[in-house]
Order: C-alpha cells, then sequence, then structure tokens
C-alpha cells in the first residue's frame, strides 16, 4: 500500500516466526525508501545485540545501520524532525506505550515499518504485537518453513530449557515449527485459548 497524499502517515507491521524473514523485508522496505530518497530512520531495542551494536542483521545476513534504543520513549526523543520513514525492528521487546509511539508518528505524517515476533515460543501473542497488529493500515503476516516437516512455519520452537520468556544469543537455541510440529513447552495448558495442543481437533459440545 502507498497513500497517495504526500506527507499521510501510516503504519505497516511485519510479524511472524523467528526465521521468516522479518528482517530481510523491513531491510528491502527501508531500503527502497531510501532509494527513493526519502530521510530514514531506524531503531530497535537494545536487550538485541547477537551480531551488532548498530546494524539490523538478518540470519541471511542482510545489514542496515540502525539506532539502539534503551526506552520506548526514545524513539521520540530521538527522532529525526525531517524523517520521513520510521523502521522499527524486534518490536515486541518494546513495552505497551510502542502502538502510541506508532500512532503519534504516523499521526506526524511518518511512514512507520514495524517488524516483530507476534508469538512467543509458547504460542503466546508477544508484547505491544497484538495491539500494533490491531492499529496498523497494513499487516504482512510471514512464515518460515518448518524445520520438521517443510510446511509453512508459523512457530517458533525453543530447543533449550530456560526459565526466562527471552534467551536472546543462544545460537541453535530456537527454530521455526508449523502447528503441528510445535510444542509449547512450559505453557500453561489451558487457561489461553490459543493454546489448544497440536493435533488435538476442537469438538464444540451440543447444549
Ligand atoms: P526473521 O527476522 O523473521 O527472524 P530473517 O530476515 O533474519 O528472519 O531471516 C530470514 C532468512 O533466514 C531466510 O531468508 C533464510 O535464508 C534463513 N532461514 C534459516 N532457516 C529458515 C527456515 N526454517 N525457514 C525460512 N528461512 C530460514
Ligand atoms: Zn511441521
Amino acid at each position: 500500500m502507498n497513500p497517495t497524499r504526500p506527507g499521510a502517515g501510516w503504519i505497516e507491521v511485519i510479524a511472524g516466526p523467528m526465521f521468516s524473514g522479518k528482517s530481510e523485508e523491513l531491510i528491502r522496505l527501508l531500503k527502497r525508501a531510501a532509494i527513493a530518497r526519502q530521510r530514514v530512520q531506524v531503531f530497535k531495542p537494545k536487550l538485541d545485540n547477537r551480531y551488532s551494536e548498530a546494524d539490523i542483521v538478518s540470519h541471511s545476513q542482510m545489514r542496515i545501520p540502525c539506532e539502539l534504543v534503551e526506552r520506548t520513549e526514545e524513539i521520540l526523543s530521538h527522532l529525526d524532525p525531517r524523517t520521513e520513514v520510521v523502521g522499527i525492528d524486534e518490536a515486541q521487546f518494546f513495552d505497551d506505550t510502542l502502538p502510541g509511539v506508532c500512532g503519534h508518528l504516523a499521526n506526524l505524517g511518518k511512514r512507520v515499518i514495524v517488524a516483530g515476533l507476534d508469538m512467543d515460543y509458547r504460542g503466546i501473542p508477544f508484547g505491544p504485537m497484538p495491539t500494533l497488529l490491531a492499529v496498523a493500515e497494513e499487516v504482512h503476516k510471514i512464515h518460515a518453513i518448518c524445520t520438521s516437516c517443510g510446511q509453512p512455519a508459523a512457530y517458533t520452537q525453543r530447543l533449550i530449557q530456560s526459565d526466562k520468556l527471552v534467551v536472546v544469543g543462544a545460537a541453535g537455541a530456537y527454530e521455526a515449527r508449523c502447528r503441528r510440529c510445535h510444542e509449547p513447552d512450559g505453557a500453561p495448558p489451558t487457561s489461553e485459548p490459543w493454546l489448544i495442543p497440536p493435533g488435538e481437533p476442537v469438538v464444540e459440545e451440543d447444549e
């Protein structure tokens, strides 16, 4: 989508599991904006220093420079008023104020492109992502390839044991899985309606 009115702001979200190509797609869109001579600023949260201090790097080694921020409001304090396109990666790690910040940027006329994990390794919607998916003008939900069976994969499988929700930097700690192959270890089994164990059909009881 491209609004035709100059300076019309909007929010687009790129969501999916790990390895689905979110960073690649974000980098592709931001590079095209730069080719179109639009002023671009890119942010990601500071906790993710897996590969580089100040680059967004995809698993396929595409990269683009970015600014690291520790708190969501730093996106606004670091903003150059001339910026036309704002990219945000790893959006799931920001707090609940991120949708409001993105809305503010869009109201200022910026094109806001946000990439993030829509679900954590248990299959539970992740941080501010569900709200962002609701308020965005455009949503790209993309898939990886299930490493177990080759089907499109919407889930992230954690391969190591940890009490922490976020384990960053452990190579081989995660892989992409489809619904059937995903094993949401450690997830509360009954409290969340979207956590139906794989392979168990939902049967509607007659009254
Ligand atoms: P994300 O940001 O969603 O984690 P990246 O953009 O960093 O994804 O990486 C996507 C790239 O990861 C793919 O283009 C491909 O080269 C590589 N890749 C590795 N494992 C998989 C997989 N299981 N499914 C799809 N792509 C994979
Ligand atoms: Zn599978």
